[in-house]
């Protein structure tokens, strides 16, 4: 893979590890900065197998962008990937032996600004022939054995030709470790940081795919009727969830499906999932019906692998003693909403930015300073939808609200912010601070009050089905991804995504408030969406209500109108027998 035989003795960037991080930085340095000499190691030694090869095949809206239009692979994602119909969402009805009867959430049809599955082993081995075209030297089979950071410069040692073989030391300005959980970097220098969130996860990949639309009757018109056109609800990533754990399904164009259990061992222990006799028999328990799929394929299985307890946080990212860490090197939350990608997308543009400035002669530490608080405070946030969380995941009232509130913040705050390139911005960041804290604690008060609602209400929901596209307000935050806004419409539109935030949380609230013995307070009183909880007598300490906020009424009216649709008691039916 690489252009010459041998190394150079000196590079501007040295990058530790050519996976999905390593290997998309390389690009957009070399696009960025066209003359920044680039050093990839990557110890697998030739192309990687398709389908059965690592995790992390389900994007979202900002790491498409990302990987189509900053990296510049929109051509292969096109036509070698799978074009996804955006996530999707069921909760558990019964014995969920009955897929129609599971609430589902997820859209009608495509959603406009596109997303895609990648088979990761294409994808890396498409990326990295692009690597070496695009003048970087990419070296297969490059172990890195060790790093010095220096003054000047940094030494990377590679060893190739596996143990015992050839060592070749190069010097590199900038040093990015990119090897994922090597944790090359992030060991010598002590950055590891553990953080509350505790979940495991097991995984194979299935020969010949399998589509859900099978596991319902095809007459039930009603069920089918949901998507503009049936068949499509299979290049969705479908997430069957349940209490303590939810399933993915991934399709690959290569043509297997990804089929995953992550759970929280406070409900579904690890020993459950952690061979793949022990995951058939826990699918067989839990998601009886992807089990009868699974019935009899046992020739069709590519693969297993696991991981335990595998979310982190890091203590820094970026420094100004030039190193970094990308991708799952650095910090990694939990895959229910396919963030991984996501966060490669923010890390590898912050350094990238920061590269390539000081490169060229800039003072960066502000830069550096700025990029690691934004990076970790948006990880920070991100937490905080699945840490203590997983306790709801099979309440559909609940995670119905959740879904939504959190698509509001993904949508309009850091995909918004990406997709107008405003991320390394540092004034135009500054300036629009207050609304980001805005909702970021908006959305802290939210995620403790959804663990609130959960411990007064578990009612079980059949048959109901939250469209995305019924709330206007939402599905207004995903299109308005590719608005390209001017600066002042932008810091506008942040501002009134912090209102959304506030109006939703208010209704949410009230929502949930009903739940109580004594209800929600009425329509007209103004709610302080910053203080609610459902511990009424802490309500008149807390300045909960009289005083600043909005009444449910205004929320209705104004921002939120149209939220009733993503509510499970207002689209789905009572299940007949209490679970
Ligand atoms: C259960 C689970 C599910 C996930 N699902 C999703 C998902 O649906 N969507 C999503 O976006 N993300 C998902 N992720 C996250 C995703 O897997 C990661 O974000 C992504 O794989 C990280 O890419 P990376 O390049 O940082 O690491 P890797 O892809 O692991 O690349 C690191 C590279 O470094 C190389 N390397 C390691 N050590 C050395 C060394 N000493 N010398 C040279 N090379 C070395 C390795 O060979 C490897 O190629 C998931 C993660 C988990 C745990």
């Amino acid at each position: 893979m690489a252009t010459r035989e041998q190394p150079a003795d000196l590079y501007d960037v040295a990058i530790l590890g050519g996976g999905l991080a390593g290997l998309t930085l390389a690009l957009q340095l070399r696009k960025a900065r066209p003359e920044t000499s680039v050093f990839v190691a990557e110890k697998r030694p030739g192309p990687a197998p398709e389908a059965a090869f690592k995790v992390g095949e389900s994007t979202v809206e900002l790491s498409c962008n990302y990987f189509g239009e900053v990296v510049g692979m929109k051509d292969h994602l096109e036509h070698d990937q799978i074009h996804k119909c955006g996530l999707r969402f069921f909760f558990p009805a019964g014995d969920n032996s009955d897929l129609a009867e599971r609430v589902e959430l997820g859209p009608p049809l495509y959603p406009p600004v596109p997303s895609y599955q990648l088979d990761r082993g294409r994808f890396e081995n498409e990326a990295s022939k692009r690597v070496a075209d695009a003048g970087a030297d990419l070296f297969m089979g490059a172990f890195v054995d060790g790093v010095e950071l220096g003054g000047d410069h940094h030494a990377v040692t590679i060893v190739r030709g596996g143990p015992g073989g050839e060592r070749t030391t190069i010097n590199a300005r900038w040093v990015v470790d990119a090897s994922g959980r090597a944790f090359i970097l992030k060991r010598k220098l002590g950055l590891e940081q553990s953080n509350g969130h505790v979940v495991n996860s097991s995984w194979f990949r299935l020969a010949g795919g399998l589509d859900i639309e099978q596991w319902v009757p095809q007459d039930d018109a009603q069920w089918f009727e949901r998507m503009k056109q049936r068949g499509w609800r299979r290049f969705s990533t479908n997430h069957l969830c349940g209490q303590g754990y939810w399933v993915w399904l991934i399709p690959l164009s290569s043509g297997p499906i990804s089929i995953g259990i992550v759970a929280d061992p406070r409900f579904h222990p690890w020993e459950r999932m952690n061979t793949l006799e022990a995951s058939l028999d826990w699918i067989r328990e839990f998601e009886p019906q992807l089990s009868e799929a699974l019935d009899g394929r046992a020739d069709d299985v590519e693969d297993f692998l696991k991981i335990e307890d595998f979310s982190y946080s890091c203590k820094q990212v970026f420094s100004t003693d030039r190193w970094a860490l990308t991708g799952e090197a650095g910090a990694f939350l939990d895959p229910f909403y396919s963030p991984g990608s996501d966060y490669i997308a923010m890390s590898n543009t912050f350094i990238t930015d920061i590269v390539t400035r000081e490169l060229d002669g800039e003072e960066v530490a502000k830069r550096v300073d700025a990029h690691n608080d934004l990076y970790l405070s948006a990880f920070a946030t991100h937490l905080t939808f699945y840490e203590d969380q997983y306790v709801f995941w099979g309440n559909p009232a609940v995670m119905g609200a959740k879904i939504t509130a959190n698509n509001i913040l993904y949508w309009g705050a850091n995909a918004l912010l990406f997709f107008h390139r405003k991320l390394t911005e540092l004034e135009f960041m500054s300036e629009v601070r207050p609304d980001l804290e805005r909702i970021w604690a908006v959305n802290r008060r939210l995620e403790e009050l959804f663990r609130q609602w959960h411990a007064v209400d578990s009612r079980e929901w059949r048959r109901g089905y939250v469209g995305v596209t019924d709330f206007p307000a939402l599905i207004q935050r995903h299109i308005q991804l590719t608005a390209g806004f001017d600066d002042d419409a932008l810091k506008a539109q942040l501002a009134a995504n912090a209102d959304l935030m506030e109006a939703v949380t208010v209704l949410i609230f009230n929502k949930a408030a009903a739940a109580l013995g004594n209800g929600a307070p009425g329509d007209d009183v103004k709610i302080d969406p910053y203080k609610v909880s459902l511990e009424p007598d802490r309500w008149e300490a807390d300045g909960l209500l009289g005083g600043s906020g909005l009444t449910v009424a205004e929320a209705r009216q104004g921002p939120a109108g149209g939220l009733e649709s993503c509510f499970a008691d207002v689209v789905a039916q009572p299940a007949l027998s209490p679970r």
